[in-house]
């Protein structure tokens, strides 16, 4: 693609970087065969290749964005679909970053919509403001019916009530949330993130994760300083909040690094996607770059580092269908495909493909509470393909994909009376079929739980 970008605009890296992706595509459309959103909707502008042009022109123009261009930035689903089947390596996921964080220094919002974002903005990062989120989530359930009936805001609140409500009644059970003690003499020394929503609304996973790694004979530390690593407010185009917290964890996980460590390791593929870009993010910052190169480089999903480790047998016999779903940030952004499913059936699970499995479930990071009604529409989709598989159990490798899931299923049982398959992290799966508790919702003979 020609741009015409002039010498004062090219010496903004930002935007020299933009303008080498715009050259890359070749208008070929590939990738509106596999764009979610195109799929819904049909509309040019709301594929990858429509989007592109969008973005070239507000770019080239350095205009503010337009309501029209913001309309559509705002439909994609970051899920990097697009880049996958991209045949000229056209780095979209990059290119669209560069388009949100535009789009937030030009473009003023409407109210309501500024409300929302700031509101997410400031809680979901932080865990102790989520935990507190999360109970008057529970509380505000009743208001439900009259909140939607708000314009413009009322929907999106419901929608994030709605989620919040259907996570904290599938914790029931922390009892695999216990700390383990790790190995003698390990034989190696990994960081796990802790992060920041995922240990409020499942505990359980990172520890199925520690045991895993103890039982494989290897030391976690959790570095000291770590938190949230910027993804959830990155995809808004917050690039100061995103590039605060990620700097904070630079420096932790960078900390050690140089105490000695084989892998920061991740339970949650989103976060992973943004950690790896990280040594893009910080690739001018005179006093990060090094090191944040040295942490993306550093840094692997569980089932990444898992599958090259000696792992004992299964404890006990499986038997278990397990449908399995991959995150679009596990498959699209980290092109991390066979490693969940090969540790699976190791494990002695079934493990089912589940049809159109390159199309977003519509989480997304924080699309299912902004874009509630096509994330409402991909999740049933979604769901309905993982039903068919009638696998008794899915496992995927991100908790906004859990969360989603479970609660299209939820929706599915309330109104048909169908029993609910649980959702659950890979780890957790094969955690208790190495010797770990049983995870919620699954009974010891493999069916299905309440
Ligand atoms: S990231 Fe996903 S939703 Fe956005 S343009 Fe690409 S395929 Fe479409
Ligand atoms: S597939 Fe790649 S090269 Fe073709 S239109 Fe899409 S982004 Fe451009």
């Amino acid at each position: 693609m020609q741009t015409s970008f002039s010498q004062a605009q090219l010496a903004d890296p930002a935007t020299a970087s933009s303008e080498k992706i715009l050259r890359a595509c070749v208008h070929c459309g590939f990738c509106t065969a596999t764009c979610p959103t195109y799929l819904l909707l049909g509309d040019e502008l709301d594929s990858p290749r429509g989007r592109i042009y969008l973005i070239k022109d507000m770019l080239e123009g350095a205009k503010p964005a337009s309501p029209a261009v913001v309309k559509h930035i705002d439909r994609c689903l970051s899920c990097l679909s697009c880049m996958t089947t991209c045949p000229s390596g056209v780095h979209y996921m990059h290119l669209v970053d560069h388009a949100r964080a535009y789009i937030e220094s030009t473009h003023r919002r409407p109210l309501a919509d500024r409300l929302i974002r700031a509101l997410i903005a400031s809680v979901l990062p932080y865990p102790g403001r989520f935990r507190l989120a999360l109970r008057a989530a529970k509380l505000g359930k009743p208001f439900l019916p009259l909140l939607r009936r708000i314009p413009s805001v009322g929907e999106r609140l419901a929608a994030m009530l709605e989620l919040a409500a259907n996570v904290a009644r599938a914790r029931r059970s922390q009892k695999d949330a216990r700390a383990t003690t790790g190995p003698s003499a390990p034989k190696a020394r990994v960081a796990l993130l802790e992060g920041c929503a995922q240990p409020v609304l499942k505990p359980s996973i990172n520890a199925a994760a520690m045991r895993l790694l103890a039982r494989a004979g290897v030391e976690v530390v959790t570095a000291k300083g770590e938190g949230c690593c910027g993804a959830l407010v990155h995809h808004m185009g917050r690039q100061a909040q995103a590039h605060a917290l990620a700097a904070r964890n630079i420096e932790a996980w960078h900390a050690e690094i140089e105490r000695g460590l084989d892998a920061i390791l991740i339970t949650a593929s989103g976060c992973g996607t943004t950690i790896k870009d990280y040594g893009f993010m910080f690739r001018n910052d005179r006093k990060l770059a090094e090191k944040a190169a040295r942490v993306s480089a550093a840094t692997k999903d569980i089932s990444e580092y898992l599958v090259g480790l000696d792992l004992p047998a299964p404890a006990r016999p499986m038997g278990l269908s397990v449908a399995y779903h991959s995150a679009c940030s596990m498959q699209h952004g980290q092109k991390i495909t066979e490693e969940p499913k090969k540790l699976l059936r190791a494990a002695g699970f079934i493990v089912k493909d589940v049809a159109e499995g390159h199309i977003c479930c519509g989480s997304a990071g924080v699309y299912n509470i902004l874009q509630p009604k096509l994330a409402g529409e991909l999740r049933e989709r979604k769901v309905g393909h993982i039903a068919r598989t009638r696998a008794e159990v899915v496992a995927t490798g991100n908790i906004g994909c859990i969360t989603q899931i479970a609660k299209g299923f939820a929706d599915r049982a309330r109104a048909g009376g169908t029993a609910a398959p649980p959702v659950l992290h890979t780890v957790e799966l094969l955690d208790w079929a190495l010797g770990g508790p049983i995870p919620d919702g699954v009974t010891p003979a493999g069916s299905r739980g309440a």
